[in-house]
């Protein structure tokens, strides 16, 4: 059952250093582009796995991961 304010979608900005820690921290939501920098996926964030993205979101050393 969704709750609404549960909606949840990340996006990685341009200053990704391609760290890897996203996608290895909530491989569901991140992974790694043939750019080498990482992306979200664009469908909103199943909620099983919102505290794992969140997590990760926090965890960015660059502080790369926002809320779309
Ligand atoms: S944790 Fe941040 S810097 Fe590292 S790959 Fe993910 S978005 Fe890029």
């Amino acid at each position: 059952m969704k709750e609404g304010g549960m909606f949840m979608k990340y996006v990685v900005n341009d200053s990704c250093i391609g760290c890897g820690l996203c996608p290895s921290t909530c491989p569901e939501v991140f992974s790694m582009g043939d750019d080498g920098k990482a992306c979200a996926i664009d469908t909103e964030v199943p909620e099983e796995c919102l505290g794992t993205a969140e997590e990760a979101k926090d965890g960015c050393p660059v502080s790369a991961i926002e809320e779309a």
